[in-house]
């Protein structure tokens, strides 16, 4: 996972040359001790980097153009400190590419009463220079996010921090390469799409590879690095009996084994961060890949089943946003319910949930799949810890990209589940079943999702908002009259 630290957010302050130098130089001054303290925040995860005091078009326009050039910066964190007429940063912002947030805060949390001065009310103008920037980024159209506090608020850190993630998710979007092995599941809709639309949007690109490519790389793996990744199964899982050495059944572990030495090799030498498989096309393989896919995830990979590259996208992107968090991400699938009593979701899919939301040690385990015509696949079994969570799906309606929400609550399950042979979640989703299961088909929400027990709300919100993507939020507010209305109202929004 890359570490955020390495990535830099700018700040970025404007002024005019109204006011005198001293003026310049106390805000010079205070916009260091602001970014240098947002930087020191434990909750803002990037570095936080001082630019110079923009006061001229021309500067401003170079900053924007060295931002949207920068390999490093996730974007621009923008305060006007005084006034700073903004026709100045219309040429700038014109070439700006990186995102941007929008701080609306005063170096000052407390207004002076008893010494208030002119001097004071020409350095301390957000609360208008902030209005007047404000007006320039709506007129341009830019997607932003705006956070109103002081800056020393943790409350202003956290929602920088939710902004971070989701620019360095953007960032990641922009680079990643997803391979597919095999195409589409046959007939199924939802995980279709429009992939030149898709890399036009959030940047990624998606190549597709016979699996007998992925085949030929699992049969060149050496015995030897076999031997060394069966050991590392043995120290990390409760492996079954029958699977370890000397068991029945150990050839199968020495399969998966091969197949996720194989598959990490042809990611990582094509530099691919997400892929997807389909259980219909396996060609070369013994096997669908289970413990092999749920590993990969573990170490940051995105994946998406049946070939839904839209899932292992978001799902990559997710876990770059969550990185260094606690609570894991993963590959989801809404299963099967418990309708009786306490409305239930089951989450899980026929292999494919990474063990980062394991709550124990995952024990690896071998049981028939029952489809896809293959030898019994390894799987890593566990069940996810209580706690808040969200399930987020991009789908493609007509020629957008909308994100679905839904807030939900782990649970853990009603009763032991002794024969179920996959990894699960089991949630409420919020404000019910019901209405959360009717917000998301009336949306058309698909069927497989990112599931994330470290991101919230705000981060996806913040991550739509940038990709300028429609976004749904089903919470415990959702009355699924206005859900309904919104669709419709977005419907004329979009068009
Ligand atoms: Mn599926």
């Amino acid at each position: 996972m890359p570490d955020l630290k390495t990535l830099e957010a700018w700040f970025v302050t404007g002024s005019q040359h109204l006011y005198g130098d001293a003026t310049l130089r106390a805000v010079l001054a205070h916009s260091n001790e602001i970014a240098a303290a947002l930087s020191r925040s434990h909750q803002i995860p990037v570095q936080v980097v001082a630019k110079p005091v923009l006061t001229t078009p021309d500067a401003i326009r170079d900053l924007c153009s060295e931002a949207s050039a920068s390999r490093n910066c996730i974007g621009v964190i923008a305060w006007m400190h005084t006034f700073s007429p903004a026709k100045m940063w219309l040429g700038g912002l014109r070439t700006l590419t990186k995102p941007m947030v929008h701080l609306h805060t005063q170096y000052n949390a407390d207004l002076p009463w008893d010494t208030i001065d002119m001097d004071f009310m020409n350095l301390n103008q957000s609360a208008h220079g902030d209005r007047e920037f404000g007006f320039m980024v709506t007129r341009l159209g830019i997607n932003r996010k705006v956070v109103v506090g002081h800056w020393a608020d943790p409350e202003v850190h956290r929602q920088l921090g939710a902004w971070s993630r989701a620019a360095a998710g953007w960032r990641e979007s922009q680079q990643l390469k997803v391979a597919r092995f095999g195409d589409n599941m046959r007939e199924v809709a939802v995980t279709e799409g429009d992939k030149v639309e898709a890399q036009m949007r959030f940047g990624y690109s998606v190549s597709g590879f016979g699996v007998s490519e992925l085949a030929c790389a699992v049969q060149q793996v050496s015995d030897a690095e076999t031997d060394r990744l069966v050991e590392e199964y043995e120290e990390c899982y409760r492996v079954d009996e029958s699977l370890r050495r000397g068991g029945p059944r150990h050839n199968a572990l020495r399969d998966s084994a091969r197949i996720e030495l194989g598959l990490r090799g042809f990611l990582e030498a094509g530099g691919f961060r997400a892929f997807t498989d389909t259980f219909q096309d396996l060609p070369g393989l013994n096997q669908l890949p289970g413990i092999s896919v749920q590993r990969l995830m573990a170490d940051g990979y995105g994946f998406g089943a049946e070939g839904d590259w839209k899932t292992a996208a978001l799902v990559r992107t997710m876990k770059v946003m969550s990185s260094g968090m606690t609570g894991g991400t993963s590959f989801m699938e809404d299963y099967t319910y418990q309708f009786n009593h306490s409305h239930r979701v089951l989450g899980a899919h026929m292999l494919e949930i990474c063990p980062t939301i394991a709550a124990e040690r995952p024990t690896a385990e071998i049981h028939p799949l029952s489809i896809g015509g293959r030898s019994d696949p390894v799987r890593l079994v566990f069940t996810a810890p209580s706690g808040p969570a969200i399930v987020a799906s991009i789908v493609q309606i007509g020629d957008r990209f909308r994100m679905i929400l839904n807030e939900i609550d782990v649970v853990q399950p009603d009763r032991p589940l002794p024969k179920l042979p996959v990894a699960r979640a089991v949630w409420v989703p919020r404000p019910n079943l019901q209405i959360a299961a009717a917000a998301w088909i009336y949306a058309g929400g698909a069927h497989h999702t990112g599931f994330s027990q470290s991101l919230t709300t705000e981060h996806m919100e913040d991550f739509a908002g940038i990709a300028g993507m429609e976004f749904l939020c089903i919470d415990s507010d959702t009355k699924l009259r206005d859900f309904r209305n919104e669709l419709r109202w977005n419907e004329a929004a979009y068009s």
